[in-house]
């Protein structure tokens, strides 16, 4: 079972007194800035020129290039998105890291897979929300938190799993809970979840339900609802209240054929794919790909994306939408 840390389990404050550089200002930067700033912690933001900069300066921090903010800073949080942070990281932060600092992550994927390799005298941990930043702000403010893992890499200091905890602390994660794991645990199994089940597993199983409905002659908006926009119905009543709590509210029509034909859907084929997946994963191929494929100007990516865009069941969808003005539309 997973440890758990709470407030009152971090016993000292090793943040007092540090001045922590907070990298990138977008979905994690602004939640993570604004949390440890409201629990009194002193924040420097570490960006470029541009819009997010823009932001942080509207939201009232001291704004530097990543260079000098590093310089200012004993804690270091890159929040930067992963596929940049390895020459972020070469270029301006590593030549302005002092022995004794700290170097931290909400994701372990540039330090596992060896993109970013931190000198010895450095703490490395992660902290990472399980949760998107936007909510992690909301539900500050709110008085409570996204509960969080925390790991360490590297303990240079002593002190890396306090620096961690009162930093999980700092952005409220400990009011509901912190988890501890490892750079590896963390990294693999988040690469898992998306991949496999909540982004690359839905949106093809979604699209094989459409595709299977359209094909059979079905009307494309009524194929739309019944294997899309009820998703979110089912997957808020899981939420809340697990599998039983979903299967009391639907029918029992639904909930029979939930037990009959879901197995014939996800398959022992189905785990073994996923296995292979995860294997993938473990071994850095999947990892490589994404690297490779940025170094290449991210041919192949936006190349899937533009293909994907033009999935039917996105037209379909856009339209729909628009009748129901309560479901909030992002163009
Ligand atoms: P975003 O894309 O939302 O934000 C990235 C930020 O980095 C932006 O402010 C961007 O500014 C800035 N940035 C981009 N390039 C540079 C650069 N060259 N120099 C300085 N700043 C730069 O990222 P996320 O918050 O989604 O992700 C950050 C980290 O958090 C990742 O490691 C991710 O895996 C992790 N994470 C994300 C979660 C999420 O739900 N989003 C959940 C948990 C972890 P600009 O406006 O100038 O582009
Ligand atoms: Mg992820
Ligand atoms: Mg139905």
């Amino acid at each position: 079972m997973a440890k758990v840390y709470y407030d009152d389990s971090v016993a000292s404050d090793k943040l007092e007194g540090k001045t922590i550089a907070i990298v990138g200002y977008g979905s994690q930067g602004h939640a993570h800035a604004q949390n440890l700033r409201d629990n009194g912690h002193q924040v420097v933001i570490g960006i470029r020129p541009g819009k997010s900069a823009d932001s942080a300066k509207e939201d009232g921090f001291d704004v530097y290039e990543v260079a000098e903010a590093t310089k200012r800073a004993d804690v270091v949080m890159i929040l930067a998105p992963d596929e940049i942070q390895g020459d972020l990281y070469e270029n301006e932060i590593a030549p302005n890291l002092e022995a004794g600092n700290a170097l931290a992550f909400a994701h372990g994927f540039n330090i596992h897979f060896s993109v970013i390799t931190p000198p010895a005298d450095v703490d490395v941990f992660l902290v990472a929300p399980k949760g998107p930043g936007h909510l992690v702000r909301r539900t500050f403010v709110q008085g409570f938190a996204v509960p969080a893992l925390f790991g360490v890499y590297q303990d240079a200091t002593g002190d890396a799993t306090e620096l961690a905890l009162a930093y999980a602390k700092g952005i409220g994660a400990t009011r509901v809970g912190v988890l501890e794991t490892t750079f590896k645990e963390e990294t693999e199994t988040d690469l898992f979840g998306e991949q496999a089940v909540l982004c690359g597993g839905l949106t093809s199983m979604i699209e094989a339900g459409f595709e299977t409905l359209v094909e059979a002659g079905y009307q494309p908006e009524l194929a739309y609802f019944e294997v899309c926009h009820e998703m979110k119905l089912i997957v808020d009543l899981i939420y809340e209240g697990g599998f039983g709590q979903m299967r009391h509210s639907i029918s029992n029509t639904a909930e029979y054929g939930d037990y009959v034909s879901g197995p014939r859907v996800i398959t022992e084929q189905t785990k073994a794919n996923m296995k292979a997946v995860l294997t993938d994963i473990q071994n850095g191929n999947f990892a490589k790909g994404f690297v490779e494929d940025n170094k290449n100007g991210f041919k192949n990516f936006y190349a899937m994306r533009e293909k994907n865009a033009g999935h039917p069941i996105e037209a379909v969808g856009n339209e729909l939408r628009k009748m129901m003005p309560f479901v909030k539309q992002k163009n």
